[in-house]
């Protein structure tokens, strides 16, 4: 049900990397193919916390897939023992457990979407230099940067209707904007076609749309989510890591003839979602919204309350959360192009990992919760009465 494009794939496997749970990386018995003197060490564990007193060797000439300074970083983190070893058995030590927890077919992954973005930048004229760095006033619309540049509750919900619990709409981006960015993506597919190009799509379930991410709008996005989404999230969406986002997948999608028509019943791959319409001429595609959940409890009967359907203003931006569930109404005629920022926090995903309970965002473990302190009560009650009415007899 997750949409998991590529760039998904690639995240998770630089979280694995990073992801040592408590900075503690456990070796296995026996690692094949390590010089002796790393393989004294292979029953010794990194260390929590690193050794700032010792000073690194140098790695600079060391050519493969890891920078030179990630070992350096690593070295500090040595095992006591092993800190004065030979350089050779050093790096043998901390390439093998660099490629455990990070294991070479995603390597490859994201080194082949590496040179696939390269080669684009490379290649690609922009229709649009502007588009490529911030210009807040000619990207957003007045009110909208005035309420996020005072950048408080009372202004940000002043600029926004929550049609349903969780789910906001405002006006925000200029109509030249996003006039602009529909020309450039026209461009850039143009440029694929005549080059006989094979592009990766934003996800596994859209044909049609492209990764803004790849073709250089990646800094720009970045910014854009920092600046002017965060100050949003931080206040509708705080326990799922509205406050925290880190990273971001942007793209298009493109409805109508020759293109999708809609999109199945889906949770995104993103603590939050922003869903901008560019334009231009279309009916149908509304979005519908049915409740947020869990993992858990993805595939969980939507309340009549959750149910609710938007219909797409250009210019107008949804924002949600990743988890809420919903899907996209079929555009029945004209072409419709969406911007879509999925935002990320790396903060919340690594917290989730030790939660089982998430009442405070999931709509069905919050019915669960309710139902668990009705029975509760009841059977409080129960047990009252029943001691009264034995003290009676
Ligand atoms: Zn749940």
């Amino acid at each position: 049900m997750t949409l998991d494009g590529p760039a998904e794939r690639r995240d998770e496997g630089q979280q694995a990397a990073m992801a040592n749970g408590n900075g503690m990386a456990p070796l296995p018995p026996r690692m094949s193919g390590m010089p002796s003197g790393a393989a004294l060490h292979s029953d010794q564990r990194l260390r929590l916390h690193p050794n700032t007193e010792h000073e690194p060797q140098d790695y600079t000439d060391v050519r493969g897939e890891y920078a030179p300074a990630v070992y350096s970083a690593l070295e500090l983190h040595l095992p006591p023992s092993l800190l004065e070893a030979d350089r050779d058995d050093k790096l043998q030590f901390m390439q093998n457990i660099l490629s455990r927890y990070w294991p070479r077919g995603e390597r490859n992954k994201v080194q082949r979407h590496k040179e696939y973005r390269q080669k684009i930048l490379h290649l690609y004229k922009p229709l649009h230099e502007e588009l490529y760095s911030m210009h807040a006033s000619a990207f957003f619309l007045p009110t909208f940067l005035e309420a996020v540049r005072t950048n408080t509750k009372e202004s940000i919900a002043s600029i926004m209707a929550e049609p349903i619990p969780g789910v906001f709409s405002f006006p925000m981006l200029q109509p030249k904007f996003c006039d602009m960015l529909f020309e450039e993506v026209d461009n850039f597919e143009s440029w694929v076609h005549a080059m006989k190009f094979k592009i990766m799509r934003p996800n596994t379930m859209n044909k049609y749309g492209a990764v803004l991410d790849d073709f250089g709008l990646e800094t720009m996005l970045n910014d854009f989510m920092e600046k002017f989404i965060t100050p949003i999230s931080k206040v509708f969406y705080p326990e799922v890591g509205g406050g925290t986002l880190d990273s971001h997948h942007a793209f298009v999608v493109e409805y109508g003839k020759d293109r999708d028509v809609e999109l199945g019943f889906h949770v995104d791959d993103s603590e939050v979602t922003l869903n901008v319409c560019l334009g231009k001429q279309f009916s149908g595609g509304q979005l519908y919204f049915r409740g947020v959940r869990c993992e858990n409890h993805v595939n969980s009967e939507a309340q009549q309350e959750e149910i609710y359907d938007y219909p797409h203003v250009p210019g107008w931006a949804v924002l949600h959360r990743g988890r809420h569930r919903h899907g996209a109404r079929p555009t029945s005629s004209g072409l419709r192009m969406n911007l879509l920022l999925w935002c990320r926090s790396s903060v919340f995903r690594e917290m989730k990992k030790y939660q089982t309970d998430f009442s405070n965002w999931c709509g069905e473990c919050q019915r669960e919760k309710t139902e668990r302190q009705t029975q509760s009560v009841k059977a409080t009650k129960l047990a009252f009465l029943r001691g009264v009415g034995g003290a009676m007899i």
